[in-house]
């Protein structure tokens, strides 16, 4: 790459910044016309429509925004939208008012002597983030600063903010919000399939006979997903595996509330009975995959009597399961947070993996293995963020895969990194022990997120910079920044987003941005430019330039988007699932199916072509409940009107409405009576780690010795336990041991 020293008289920052009055201009840095409405789509009339993707979860609905003078006044679900087919959950259609809450951050903050963040303009604020971070490497070494990338912003962003920050200003720690919630899956995935591939279209929902959701609240948490189950015509059984009576476990068929932390053990029990009785796809198994004798002879202790005392359920009750199972001739099984955030979750996603492979239940129409995100664009993260693999789902440590981005790209080989950056925890592990000094945070509010907040929030202090860079100054992140970089939102930029079912879908700029914040892909190109970095940051005038680079760096991989032309065609065919190789792509016209699985022939992505069976040995998480503190905290989802750190979701009265703003606790009334506890009362739950006041909310959804609180809220993780997951490194946020205490 060529490195040039930045031009910064003041002639090169007025064209790139400043308008000919000195005042800041977005409209210059925005390029209108090139992008934005001046392009996308052609068909929008000023006072039409257009559609979008939504930009909340990673169901990805299309949603419809009605324009008037040029600006989006209003909303409505997508009636051809091959995902939502005219459906929408509260948060989408709250979508536009979240962008005018007061807090939005509108201008550059810079930390001033007496410790306050106080307004700067953005050529100051682009030199004190260089000139800090700079000095940080110099003294400490490149690897000294690092960053948080997000699933929450566009592809083409994350993809620029990948390269920027490692190709360009040298970093090698980066790491995204998705560690909290995909790790597991990628893992999993890539081990048994040899490419972080969920294989399933939304289709299938509609097509099983029997569905398997594994900790997976989908009617809360993937409403949108949930109406596609109810819209199944073929009568499905549906089996949910949760420690909690939840909202989709209600409308169960069958519902096994197993003991915390004992689904491996529950998993490997199914398949072996499935083994012992012959009820597997012995031809499936042959053809398509390799380690099943060894599985086999592994899992062969795992009876239906040890698992009913280890799971503490009913043996009937598990032996219907298995014979729901083997009955059905379209499974699906699905998994979310509750294997994911755990601390065997990898091996745990690669149990539900077996139980598909074994049974044939993959590739086919209403089967499959798969995993469900959370992010609008953790699937995009996971193959583009340029974080702990390599852009296109390459490896850093692979000679060859660096020779062809650097080839793909037009920079120097010897600028990629030639190991993976740390994960999360470690980057964390690495501010508390003085190697990482300087830290830029994207799109994501860790303060309030990260597991063991107490320790998160001193972690935070030590830092020497930190630069946060997001849509609301008012964030738990921001509160703690050095420096503030305002960025506009979905609706006020454009770009794209990877659902579940691995569709790319556009969203667009739509209404303006406020006060001076600018979109994220914008404040990269500053970012590039302030530091020196040269080409081809400096090529990479539009999110479009940047979607053509990526699609370049896919060729050839599992994820090959070569096939989709350009902006124009994802918006007219409402989205395309990867892969589309070109050639696949015939015509300016052609237009992929809609619907698209992946495994229909049974090749995977190993050398071999196989698929692969893992197993290890369940182990006990690493905190129980003990004397002192005898019930198991489990965390989760709590209304489908919240989302995360309801960074977001907290600025609709409309949303605010459709939930509690007091904290409550879920406690089962046999507790409750234990403890003398009455509906409401307010308590203190405590962990070995802190403490919070909850109200009491007693319902029989949790079992005797659990409790329940909701993620969104900003104590929860005062409690939770940091263990992570052996191989993906994803934190184990649904287990922790507290107590309840009542108010003297
Ligand atoms: Fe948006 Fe997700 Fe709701 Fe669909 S389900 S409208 S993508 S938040």
């Amino acid at each position: 790459m060529s490195s040039t020293t930045p031009d910064q008289s003041p002639n090169a920052l007025q064209q790139l910044i400043y308008a000919k009055d000195g005042k800041l201009t977005r409209d210059l840095l925005l390029n209108p016309g090139e992008y934005g409405l001046g392009k996308v789509p052609a068909k929008a009339k000023p006072n039409g429509t257009t559609t979008s993707v939504c930009g909340f979860c990673s169901t990805g609905c299309g949603l419809e925004l009605h324009l008037q003078d040029g600006q989006a006044v209003n909303l409505s679900p997508a009636v051809d939208w091959p995902v939502n087919l005219g459906m929408a959950c509260p948060k989408g259609w709250e979508s536009l008012t979240i962008l005018k809450s007061s807090d939005r951050a509108t201008q550059p903050l810079l930390k001033g002597a007496d410790g306050k963040l106080a307004p700067v303009d953005w050529d100051t604020a682009m030199r004190s983030f260089c000139d800090k971070f700079k000095a940080i490497q110099a003294q400490y070494g490149n690897d000294s600063v690092a960053f948080l990338s997000t699933g929450q912003i566009a592809t083409e962003e994350m993809f620029f903010l990948g390269t920027l920050a490692k190709f360009g200003m040298g970093m090698l720690h980066g790491d995204g919000n998705t560690r909290q919630c995909m790790a597991t899956a990628v893992v999993a995935y890539k081990e048994a399939f040899g490419f972080d591939a969920p294989p399933f279209t939304y289709q299938d929902f509609e097509e099983s006979d029997v569905l398997v959701f594994v900790g997976s609240n989908l009617c809360i948490a993937h409403p949108i997903m949930w109406e596609r189950v109810l819209r199944n015509p073929h009568n499905p059984q549906i089996i949910v595996i949760d420690p909690r009576r939840t909202e989709t476990a209600v409308t169960a068929t069958h519902h096994l509330p197993l003991a915390p932390k004992s689904d491996l053990t529950l998993l490997y029990t199914i398949a072996n009975i499935l083994i012992q009785k012959g009820w597997i796809d012995a031809d499936y198994i042959a053809r398509n995959t390799t380690g099943f004798e060894e599985f086999k002879a592994s899992i062969k202790e795992y009876t239906l009597a040890k698992a009913a005392e280890t799971c503490q359920l009913d043996a009937d009750r598990i032996m219907a399961v298995v014979q729901a199972i083997h009955a059905g001739k379209r499974v699906s099984f699905w998994w979310t947070m509750g294997v994911n955030q755990s601390h065997q979750g990898v091996r745990t996603a690669q149990a539900i993996i077996n139980l598909a492979l074994m049974t044939g239940n993959i590739g086919r129409p209403g089967t499959g293995a798969n995993s469900i995100t959370g992010q609008c664009n953790a699937m995009g993260s996971r193959l583009f963020s340029n974080t702990t693999n390599l852009v296109g789902g390459h490896d850093f440590r692979s000679l060859e895969h660096r020779e062809k981005i650097a080839g793909q790209l037009d920079i120097p080989v010897e600028n990629i990194p030639t190991e993976n950056s740390w994960s999360y925890d470690r980057i964390m592990e690495g501010i508390r022990a003085g190697e990482i000094r300087g830290l830029w945070v994207i799109a994501t509010n860790p303060a309030h997120s990260w597991i063991h907040q107490k320790e998160a929030h001193e972690t935070f202090d030590k830092l020497d910079f930190l630069v946060v860079q997001d849509m609301y100054h008012s964030t738990e992140t921001a509160q703690r920044a050095d420096l503030v970089l305002p960025a506009a939102g979905w609706g006020e930029k454009e770009g794209t987003f990877i659902n579940s079912e691995r569709r790319i879908g556009l969203h667009k700029k739509v209404v303006p941005a406020p006060g001076q914040a600018l979109a994220d892909f914008q404040i990269f190109r500053l970012a590039a430019h302030y530091w020196g970095c040269g080409s081809p940051f400096d090529q990479w005038k539009t999110p479009e330039d940047v979607f053509q680079a990526m699609k370049r760096c896919s060729s050839d991989q599992p994820c090959d988007i070569t096939g989709i032309r350009d902006y124009r065609m994802l918006d007219d065919a409402r989205g395309i699932q990867w892969p589309l190789a070109a050639s696949e792509s015939t015509g300016d016209d052609w237009m992929p199916p809609t619907q698209r699985r992946l495994f229909a022939e049974g090749k995977f992505f190993h050398a071999d072509g196989k698929a692969r069976f893992l197993f290890e040995t369940p182990q006990p998480p690493g905190e129980q409940p003990h004397a002192e503190f005898p019930l198991r905290l489990l965390t989760g989802r709590g209304t489908a009107a919240q989302w995360h750190t309801q960074t977001k979701t907290s600025k609709s009265a409309v949303l605010r409405t459709l939930y509690s703003t007091t904290l409550l606790v879920d406690v089962n009334p046999e507790d409750a009576a234990k403890l003398g506890l009455e509906p409401h009362e307010e308590v203190t739950v405590e962990s070995p780690r802190g403490s919070v006041t909850a109200r009491v909310n007693i319902v029989a959804s949790v079992l005797p010795g659990q409790v329940f609180l909701p993620m969104h809220n900003e104590l929860t993780n005062r409690l939770t336990f940091p263990q992570f997951d052996t191989y993906s490194r994803q934190p184990s946020y649904k287990n922790g041991a507290v107590r309840i205490v009542k108010k003297k």
